[in-house]
């Protein structure tokens, strides 16, 4: 099967001892591929294999899906990422554009083919998504502070797809899990899916009635695992 989850608040959230116990899994289940499909920026997620447990994964999807490389050789998926540096204008061309939105500062956090920023309440979103049509970007606000801007038709559901086509692997056995609505994309795909049980506000409701999506108790890692015995690819959370 492939998993394919998102990180902060899922694949690294939750129970330590429900972390162990999914890890573990991963660990001793070649067969059981892996993808990272997080809003990180790749210098950000790799200080994660420093602890010795966590699973390497087969594919790194991050910066919310504009950037996709094989986690051993962390070398680009070609053709997709190409396919993705063509839609993007560019750092200075985004960061010029958006300059004067009113309420919008750039987070300081690595980043590629994408720009995030934070917002508040007084942020000028009407302006915001105005100027993310004149780029011919996307953007996607989650967490009711992070808004990132992404070449158009990009996200992580996006990246996603393409990279299940590419390499053939079998839709019914694939679980994609997530928290927030950065991750909405990915519950949009129609795989499988877990909602984990401490998700954004709002996103329960956005996802309720998508075919496959199922509504975890559980908090992140453990969310995992109630959906893996869930759908039927483990038994028990150890076997
Ligand atoms: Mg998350």
């Amino acid at each position: 099967m492939l998993l394919a989850t998102d990180l902060d608040g899922t694949f690294l959230g939750g129970d330590p001892a429900q972390k162990t116990a999914l890890y573990q899994l991963i660990n001793g289940h070649p067969s059981f591929h892996l993808a990272f499909v997080s809003g990180r920026g790749l210098a950000s997620v790799l200080p994660l294999f420093e602890d010795p447990l966590m699973p390497r994964p087969h594919f790194i999807i991050c910066d919310v899906g504009a950037t996709i490389v094989h986690g051993h050789t962390l070398q680009p998926v070609e053709p997709i990422q190409s396919l993705i540096e063509e839609k993007w204008p560019g750092k200075e061309k985004v960061a010029a554009l958006l300059s004067q939105v009113k309420g919008l500062a750039p987070q300081d956090v690595p980043q590629e083919r994408r720009c995030s920023y934070f917002y508040h309440k007084q942020t000028d979103i009407n302006t915001l998504k105005y100027r993310v049509e004149q780029l011919n970007c996307d953007l996607i606000l989650s967490a009711g502070k992070f808004a990132d801007i992404l070449p158009k038709g990009v996200n992580k559901g996006f990246s996603l797809q393409l990279l299940v086509e590419q390499y053939g692997f079998d839709i019914e056995n694939i679980l994609v899990a997530g928290d927030t609505f950065n991750d909405l994309s990915l519950f949009e795909t129609g795989y499988k899916a877990v909602v984990v049980g401490n998700a954004e506000p709002g996103l329960p409701e956005a996802t309720y009635g998508l075919p496959a999506v199922y509504q975890a108790r559980e908090e992140g890692a453990g969310g995992i695992l109630e959906a893996l015995r869930y759908f039927s690819f483990i038994r028990t959370a150890q076997s």
